[in-house]
C-alpha cells in the first residue's frame, strides 16, 4: 500500500488504542534499514511507522554533505515508492527536533509538504514530532501551540514531549536533574493548551522513567502507572475525547509487562531503535566472523567477492531487522492488525 494518508493514520492510532495494541516506530537511516522494516511489518501482517531522527536524516544525504531536510526527504521519497508494493500501511514520522533545530529540520520538511499539497501530490511526512521537553513546560507549549495550528492545515499529526526521557540518543543527553515522570499536572496543562486547536491531532510522550539506549536490568524503574495517572486525570477534567494517544520513547530493552501496561494505558507508538540497530549489526558481525579469509585479503590472497560484495551482509542485515521487527510487533500485540486484512 502506499504511505498512510491522514484519515487512515487516525484511523491507525485510534484503532490501536481502542484495541490495546501499538505500532513499532522504528528509527531508519538507509534505504537498506527502511526496507527491513517494511519487511517485518509486512511479514507481521501489521501497520506501522517509519521514522528518521535529524542525525539519521544528516546520515543519509551522505556524510559529504550532511543535509538532514534532503536526507529526510531522500529516505521519505524511497518510503512512498517502494511502500505501494507491500500489504500493510506506514505512515512516515521524523523523530526528536529540539526548539533549536525547528528552522532547519521539521519547518523545512512541513514547507515541502505544503509544496506538495499545492500541486496535489500526498504529504511528505504524515507525522513530526517537536521535543520541547528542555524549556519550562508553559513555553515548549506556545511552540506546540503553534506549530499545531500550522499542522492541522496540512493533515498533519504532532507529537510533544512532556517530562524528559532519559539517556543519550543523537548525542543529545538527558541532564541527570531531568523530569524523568511526568505529573498528571503537566499533562493537564497539555489537553489544556492543545485542545485549543479544534479538530487538530496530536500524540504525546509522556515520560514514565524510561531512558534511550540499553541499560542492565535494575538499572531502569519504568512507572507504567503514571500514564495510568495522567489518562484518569485529563478524562475527568475534560472528557473522554481529550484521553491520549500516548508514545513509549526509549522501547528498547524494555520489560514485556512494562510494555503490556503501558499499552493498556494508552501507548499507540513505541520508538524502537537500539533493538534494532542491534538486531541489523548483529547479522553483519556473524558474516565477518565466518567469512574472515573471504572477506580479507589475507597473505597475499584475493579474498572471496562474494564474501564482500555489500549486498551479501546487508542482506542479512536487513532480514535480520525484519525478524527483530516481527519480534516487536508480536511484543506489542500488533500481529494480524494491518488495517488491509479488515478491509477498512
Ligand atoms: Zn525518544
Amino acid at each position: 500500500m502506499p504511505v498512510a494518508d491522514y484519515a487512515t493514520y487516525c484511523e491507525m492510532l485510534d484503532r490501536a488504542r481502542k484495541g490495546r495494541f501499538a505500532y513499532p516506530a522504528v528509527n531508519v537511516t538507509s534505504l537498506t534499514t527502511a526496507n527491513g522494516v517494511l519487511k517485518g511489518l509486512a511479514e507481521s501482517k501489521s501497520d506501522g511507522i517509519i521514522q528518521v531522527s535529524t542525525g539519521g536524516a544528516a546520515f543519509a544525504s551522505g556524510t559529504a554533505v550532511k543535509d538532514m531536510v534532503l536526507g529526510a526527504m531522500s529516505i521519505a521519497e524511497h518510503v512512498h515508492r517502494v511502500a505501494a508494493r507491500y500489504p500493510i500501511y506506514v505512515a512516515l514520522h521524523t523523530d526528536h527536533c529540539q526548539a533549536d533545530k525547528l528552522d532547519t529540520f521539521v519547518n523545512p520538511l512541513v514547507d515541502e509538504t505544503e509544496r506538495r499539497r499545492a500541486a496535489g501530490q500526498p504529504n511528505l511526512f504524515n507525522s513530526h514530532m517537536f521535543d520541547g521537553s528542555a524549556l519550562p513546560l508553559n513555553q515548549n507549549l506556545d511552540i506546540a501551540v503553534k506549530l499545531l495550528e500550522r499542522f492541522k492545515k496540512n493533515d498533519l499529526i504532532l507529537e510533544i514531549e512532556a517530562g524528559v526521557v532519559g539517556g543519550e540518543e543523537d548525542g543529545v543527553k538527558a541532564s541527570a536533574a531531568a523530569k524523568l515522570y511526568t505529573t498528571p499536572e503537566d499533562t493537564l496543562d497539555v489537553a489544556r493548551r492543545l485542545n485549543t486547536v479544534k479538530g487538530a491531532r496530536y500524540l504525546l510522550a509522556a515520560t514514565f522513567g524510561n531512558v534511550h539506549g540499553v541499560y542492565k536490568p535494575g538499572h531502569v524503574k519504568l512507572k507504567p502507572s503514571i500514564l495510568k495517572d495522567c489518562q484518569d486525570a485529563v478524562v475527568k477534567q475534560f472528557g473522554e475525547a481529550a484521553r491520549f494517544h500516548l508514545v513509549f520513547h526509549g522501547g528498547s530493552g524494555s520489560e514485556l509487562g512494562d510494555i503490556h501496561d503501558a499499552i493498556d494505558y494508552g501507548v499507540v507508538k513505541m520508538n524502537v531503535d537500539t533493538d534494532m540497530q542491534y538486531a541489523f549489526t548483529r547479522a553483519i558481525a556473524d558474516h565477518f566472523f565466518r567469512n574472515y579469509d573471504g572477506i580479507l585479503k589475507v597473505d597475499g590472497e584475493v579474498g572471496s567477492k562474494k564474501a564482500y560484495d555489500p549486498r551479501s551482509y546487508l542482506a542479512l542485515a536487513e532480514a535480520a531487522l525484519a525478524q527483530r521487527v516481527k519480534k516487536a510487533v508480536e511484543e506489542l500485540r500488533a500481529t494480524n492488525t494491518t488495517m488491509m486484512a479488515v478491509g477498512v
